[in-house]
C-alpha cells in the first residue's frame, strides 16, 4: 500500500511538469471508490494551478475548485506527454497539454474527486479527521506528548490512526518506534515526555530518509518515473521475522495489532 512517503515521491515526480497545464480532458475507466463529483466535462479548459499534498491525498488545484486523488491500496500515478492505450487497470487519464495523468489501479480502491474548494464539505469529509503533517514543520514535540497523554490505546494503534500526525502507516510506525525504544503495545498515554521527544524525531527522521529514498516498495509502487523505491532493503524491523536485531542481535519479533503485522525487537524496545 503506498504509504506517505511514496506519495509524496509521487508528487515531487510531477508537480512541476504539470503545473500550467491546460485540462483537454478527464478520462474515467471503471468506478474507483468514490464518484467524481461532476461532469468530467466541466474540466476542460481549465488550468491546473499546482500539485500539493495533505496525508495520503495529492491535491491538484485548479482554476476553479480541486482534484483530490488518492492510490488507495495499489494506485500508482504516471504523468508522461503521451500514453499507450488505456489498460484494464487504467482508470483514470487527465489529459493536458503537457501530457497525461494516469491513474493505474489493480484494485481500486483509490479515488478521484472533484471539490470546489478546500473547505467544501466534500474536501472536508476525506482531509476533515487528518491529524497534523509531519515534515512541514507543523509537527511539534510538545503538543504530539500532550495528545499522546490523552490515549490509552496502543501507541502503534495511536499512530496508525493518523489523526495526530498523518503518514506514519504500517511500516514507518514499526521503524520508528524501534528507533525510539519503544514497544509498540506501550499504551500511549504511559510514554513520558523525554520518551515521546524521542519518538517525534523517529517519525520525522524516517519519513524524511523514506522520501529522500524514493519511497518504500514492498509490494507494487512505482513511482512515476517508474522507478521503484527501495527503503524495505535497509528496515531495521519491518519484514525481518526471526532475523537478528541489527543493534543487539536478539530475533526480531511479530506480532498483530488491529490486523497489522507489527515488527519489534524485545531488547531493544522497552515497555
Ligand atoms: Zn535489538
Amino acid at each position: 500500500m503506498p504509504e506517505l512517503p511514496e506519495v509524496e515521491v509521487t508528487r515531487l515526480s510531477f508537480a512541476s511538469r504539470i503545473a500550467g497545464a491546460t485540462v483537454h480532458r478527464l478520462a474515467l475507466g471503471k468506478p474507483l471508490r468514490w464518484p467524481l463529483g461532476l461532469d468530467p466535462d466541466e474540466l476542460q479548459g481549465q488550468q491546473v494551478l499546482r500539485v500539493r499534498r495533505r496525508g495520503k491525498y495529492l491535491l491538484l488545484d485548479l482554476q476553479d475548485g480541486l482534484l483530490l486523488l488518492h492510490l488507495g491500496m495499489s494506485g500508482s500515478l504516471n504523468f508522461a506527454p503521451t500514453q499507450l492505450a488505456p489498460g484494464p487497470h487504467d482508470h483514470m487519464d487527465l489529459v493536458t497539454d503537457r501530457g497525461t495523468l494516469r491513474l493505474h489501479d489493480p484494485r481500486r480502491f483509490g479515488a478521484v474527486v472533484w471539490a470546489p474548494s478546500e473547505d467544501s464539505p466534500q474536501a472536508r469529509k476525506l482531509l476533515g479527521h487528518l491529524g497534523v503533517e509531519p515534515l512541514n514543520g507543523g509537527f511539534e514535540a510538545a503538543s504530539f506528548h500532550a495528545a499522546l497523554r490523552k490515549r490509552s490505546a496502543a501507541i502503534k494503534q495511536v499512530l496508525l490512526a493518523g489523526d495526530i500526525v498523518v503518514g506514519v502507516g504500517n511500516i514507518y510506525a514499526s521503524e520508528a518506534l524501534f528507533m525510539a525504544g519503544i514497544r509498540p503495545t506501550l499504551k500511549a498515554n504511559r510514554i513520558s515526555r523525554p520518551r515521546s521527544d524521542r519518538l517525534h524525531a523517529a517519525i520525522i527522521e524516517v519519513l524524511s530518509r523514506a522520501v529522500q529514498q524514493g519511497g518504500s516498495s514492498l509490494r507494487d509502487f512505482v513511482s512515476a518515473e517508474g522507478k521503484t523505491g527501495y527503503f524495505q532493503l535497509e528496515a531495521a524491523v519491518y519484514g525481518r521475522a526471526g532475523q537478528p536485531c541489527r543493534v543487539c542481535g536478539t530475533p526480531i519479533r511479530s506480532i498483530v495489532q488491529g490486523q497489522r503485522s507489527t515488527f519489534y525487537c524485545p531488547t531493544c524496545q522497552k515497555n
